[in-house]
Order: structure tokens, then C-alpha cells, then sequence
């Protein structure tokens, strides 16, 4: 009945024409209109429809959001519960979006354009583990006591921050509100979060099932709204504490200002890629070539960590270019809603021009191996084909830049020290991956590729037990794991003579 592997496409279409939208602004433990009144359009890329307005947050909404946090993180409501208790709210917050699948996973796929079953079935499941996992990590963690000797007695102990700022993108609504809400909750934070402007909706119903959960009022609060307004007036904000967001690097770089320009706070990043997938020539290439589509393909490319740069070397290049044809082929978009479908719409139309700029330049920088071409199909043109280009100048926009969207660039090597040097020259240092049999090179390789994380005969290996994050301009600062907790706390001495 609820097993959503078995829903069809008419299953879904019925589910989503009875969701109800929660679509105010929510602070202190309630839904409340704009201080403006401001609304904006949410929009399904699938159809280019309305599927509600929502309260748009300005300054003076993130202000009454920031006062009730504080105030809840003052008196202690949560920050003075002991971990054990926290445990358990969020352990409840857990089974509620695992009970709420099928709605999460339709709010954020008609909210982006993302496939429903894979919402379902990855993005809304990963949410409830990502909350199960802080939760029952954080009554785990011991504090210490220094070395000091003699009638000393220094502890040293993790408290949290106080009132983080969250703001993240559009790309996993649910799951990359998840990453900051479970670590910074778990601590005994509270939360003003901001979510992308194309997609409120799941982290809005996110409030809610908090609060039946037991969550106190105002511990978390939701304020939907546009980046230079919201966004930016929680990056300014003088009471925050810490701001913590996902996104582009140009946006990134902004929030460094503007916790510059203001009270200092701290500032963490998980910003852009353009991460490469090394393929060696005694590499299991049929395994290779799968993983490599699902890392381009999946999410419509719309991935940080995406492997947008296949580096092959030259003596299996056209063996892999085939592939690869043959994997974008089966890679076609559709409805989101049917389970049919191999990726969906792009986010909106404006962000489909973007890449269909970037397929532009490299029809102009190289060889157009397949796709290149805006599909219209439901009154939408946000559907952009499976794209790959090869033969292309090192310079080439579409080797460079990252693009977020379904686009491939293969390029060759002949070494492994050519191999390296192309991999690690990028602005950017997310993500990498390496193909090959022999032990000794995977190793090597790993140790040289400059990435956060680096698959091995995979990509974009990850779970809730190893840090995600970037160097370079794709940030600092890491996501999930026992080292996430690190930017929620601060380390805080109480020395005692006796
Ligand atoms: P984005 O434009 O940087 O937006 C991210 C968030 O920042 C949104 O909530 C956005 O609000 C807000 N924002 C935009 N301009 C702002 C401003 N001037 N001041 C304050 N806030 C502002 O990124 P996106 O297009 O949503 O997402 C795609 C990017 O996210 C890609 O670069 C991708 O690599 C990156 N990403 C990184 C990771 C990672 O872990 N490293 C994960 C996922 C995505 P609006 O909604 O109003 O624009
Ligand atoms: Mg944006």
C-alpha cells in the first residue's frame, strides 16, 4: 500500500491533486503571512504551472525569525534539554517523514522537476536516516578533560552556538536542509532557515512534522523568500551565529562579505564542482560507463558532486565515448511523475537558457557527440536532452564552469601524471572519481586528485558516516558524519583549581 517502488504514474498524479501546500511563513511554531504581505509564485518546471503562492520573507520576517530563535535558545527549551532528550524528538521527527514519504518526495519533485520515485525512494528516506543518524550519534559523543595534572581540573566540553542561519539550494529541497537542520539541531541549536526560492515546499511541511514531533517552538523556523532579500538579510543579521550554506560559489563568496561586513559570524560552505571521473584502461569499463551516466544523469545533472569531466585515457577513448552514447540514449526526460522516466524538467526555465547557453559554447569549443537539444513537451520548456561533448580545448567554457545540468565532457590522457594535472585544474575540489583494477595507482591517484571525497570504481560515494564537503572554491566546512557537530559547537574551557 505504501510501498512507493509500486506506485504508477496515476498513483502519483492522484496523490499530488489532493496535497494541500503549506505555504506561509513559519516562526516561532506558527504559519504567518509576510510582514509585507509579499507573495511569490512556486512553480512545477514539469508543466510551467502555478502550484501555489508563497509568503515572501523579507528583512523584518528574518528579524521576527532570528528574535524567536534566540529567545528559544536562551531559556533553554532546547539548548538545556540533555542530548538524550533531543535524541528522542528527533527520533520521532525521523519516523514522521518516514510515515510522510510519498508527500515529501511529490512536494519537492512537482516544487523542482526532480523524478518522484527517486524522492521517493532516495531524497525523503535519506532525510529520516540523516535525522535518525545525528540523533543517535549525539548521546554518544564524550567531552574531555586535559592532561593538566596536579589539583587541576580543565574541562573541555561542546556547547552549541547559539542561533545558526541556514540557506540552501534547489537541487535536493529536503535532503540539503536535512544536512544543516539534523547536526545543528542534534547540538541544542536553534535554526532560521531559508530555503531556495524555486523550491519551499517540503522544508515548510519539514516545520510542521518537526513540531508534532515535540520540537519547542521557535527552536526551528522556515522563512521562505528570495536570496537578496531573506537570504541576505540572515547573512547580515548581527544575532546570528553562524551561517551555514549550500549553493554556488559566487553566492558564497558573498555570505564571507557579509558576515564581514556585520557581526563576524562564522561562516561555512558547500559550494560548486566540476568533478572529474578518471578512467584507466584496465578499469571494468561497462561498470565504469554505468556509474559514469548515473553521475552526469541523475538529478538532471543538478549535482554539486555531478562527475561533469570524463578524463579517459586515449587507447579506450572511443570504446567509452560509445558507451556513453548508449547510456544518454536510455537517459531521456519525462514526466517526473511517471515512474517510466529517466530524468525530469531542469528547476525552471531560466536555469534551462543557462545550459542550453553552455551546450551553445561547446557546440562552438568541440564535438558534439550526442543530445545538445531543448525538448518542449507539457507546456514546458525546461527539458534539456542528454548531452556529451569530446574533442574539446582545454579552455572550453564546458570544461571549466560548471553547468548543473545534464552535460558530459570526455577528454583524453595518455599519462598518469596528464591524467592528474587535468583533474586537479579547476577553481573547484569536490568530488573525484578513479577507475581502474590496480590497487596501487587507485591509491596514488587518490592521494594526488585534489577532492573532498574520491570514489574508487564508484562516484559520489556517501552516507550519513563520512564527511561531504569541498576545498578550493568548492568550500570548507564538512556535512554529515561525527564531524559535521564540529561547526554547530564551540569547544568552551572550565578550569577548576581545587
Ligand atoms: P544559489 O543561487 O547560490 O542559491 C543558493 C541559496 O542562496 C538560495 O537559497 C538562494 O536564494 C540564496 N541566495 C542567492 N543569492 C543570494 C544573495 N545575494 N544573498 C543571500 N542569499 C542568496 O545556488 P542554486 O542555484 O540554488 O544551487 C545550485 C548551486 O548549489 C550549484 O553551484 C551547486 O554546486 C551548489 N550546491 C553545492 C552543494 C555542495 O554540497 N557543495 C550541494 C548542492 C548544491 P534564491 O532561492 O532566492 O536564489
Ligand atoms: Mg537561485
Amino acid at each position: 500500500m505504501n510501498d512507493v517502488t509500486q506506485f504508477t504514474r496515476a498513483d502519483w498524479q492522484a496523490r499530488a491533486a489532493a496535497l494541500r501546500f503549506r505555504n506561509e511563513i513559519w516562526i516561532d511554531g506558527r504559519a504567518v503571512p509576510a510582514a509585507s504581505g509579499a507573495r511569490f509564485e512556486s512553480v512545477n518546471p514539469a508543466s510551467g504551472a502555478v502550484l501555489t503562492d508563497v509568503a515572501r520573507g523579507g528583512a523584518e520576517d528574518i528579524d521576527r525569525a532570528v528574535a524567536s530563535a534566540r529567545r528559544a535558545f536562551e531559556d533553554g527549551r532546547w539548548s538545556r534539554k540533555t542530548p538524550a532528550e533531543r535524541k528522542e524528538v528527533l527520533l520521532r521527527l525521523a519516523a514522521l517523514i518516514r510515515e510522510n514519504v510519498p508527500e515529501l518526495a511529490l512536494l519537492d519533485s512537482l516544487d523542482m522537476g526532480k523524478l518522484v520515485k527517486d524522492a521517493a525512494t532516495i531524497d525523503a528516506p535519506g532525510s529520516a536516516h540523516f535525522f535518525q543518524w545525528h540523533a543517535e550519534a549525539i548521546d554518544k559523543l564524550y567531552d574531555e578533560i586535559a592532561p593538566t595534572g596536579g589539583r587541576d581540573l580543565a574541562m573541555i566540553r561542546r556547547v552549541p552556538l547559539g542561533v545558526i542561519g541556514a540557506v540552501v539550494p534547489w537541487n535536493f529541497p529536503l535532503d540539503m536542509a536535512t544536512w544543516k537542520l539534523a547536526p545543528a539541531l542534534a547540538t541544542g541549536n536553534s535554526v532560521v532557515l531559508k530555503p531556495a526560492e524555486q523550491s519551499p515546499l517540503s522544508a515548510l511541511r519539514l516545520a510542521e512534522l518537526a513540531a508534532e514531533a515535540g520540537l519547542p517552538d521557535g527552536v526551528l523556523n522556515v522563512v521562505p523568500g528570495f536570496g537578496e532579500d531573506a537570504g541576505q538579510a540572515l547573512g547580515r543579521h548581527a544575532d546570528v551565529d553562524c551561517l551555514v550554506f549550500t549553493g554556488s560559489t559566487a553566492v558564497g563568496k558573498m555570505f564571507q562579505r557579509y558576515a564581514g561586513e556585520s557581526n563576524m559570524k562564522q561562516v561555512w560552505l558547500e559550494t560548486g564542482g566540476k568533478s572529474p571521473n578518471l578512467i584507466f584502461p584496465d578499469a571494468d569499463l561497462d561498470a565504469a560507463a554505468d556509474m559514469a551516466a548515473f553521475g552526469i544523469f541523475f538529478n538532471q545533472g543538478e549535482v554539486c558532486s555531478a562527475n561533469s569531466r570524463m578524463l579517459v585515457h586515449a587507447s579506450i577513448a572511443e570504446e567509452m565515448i560509445e558507451r556513453m552514447a548508449a547510456r544518454a540514449a536510455q537517459a531521456q526526460p519525462g514526466d517526473p511523475l511517471d515512474p517510466a522516466s529517466a530524468m525530469g524538467p531542469l528547476v525552471d526555465r531560466k536555469h534551462a537558457d543557462t545550459v542550453m547557453g553552455f551546450i551553445a559554447s561547446g557546440k562552438q569549443a568541440g564535438r558534439l557527440v550526442c543530445g545538445g537539444e531543448r525538448i518542449a513537451r507539457d507546456a514546458s520548456d525546461a527539458y534539456v536532452q542528454p548531452t556529451i561533448f569530446t574533442d574539446l580545448r582545454p579552455d572550453a567554457r564546458v570544461v571549466r564552469e560548471e553547468i548543473f545540468g545534464p552535460v558530459l565532457t570526455i577528454q583524453t590522457f595518455k599519462t598518469e601524471d596528464e591524467a592528474l594535472a587535468m583533474a586537479n585544474d579547476s577553481p573547484y575540489a569536490l568530488a573525484a572519481s578513479v577507475w581502474t583494477r590496480d590497487l596501487g595507482r587507485a591509491l596514488s591517484v587518490s592521494d594526488r586528485l585534489n577532492a573532498g571525497t574520491v570514489s574508487v570504481n564508484t562516484v559520489d560515494a556517501l552516507s550519513a558516516m563520512t564527511p561531504f564537503g569541498g576545498m578550493k572554491q568548492s568550500g570548507f566546512g564538512r556535512d554529515l558524519s561525527i564531524h559535521s557537530f564540529d561547526k554547530y559547537s564551540a569547544l568552551k574551557t572550565t578550569w577548576i583549581k581545587y
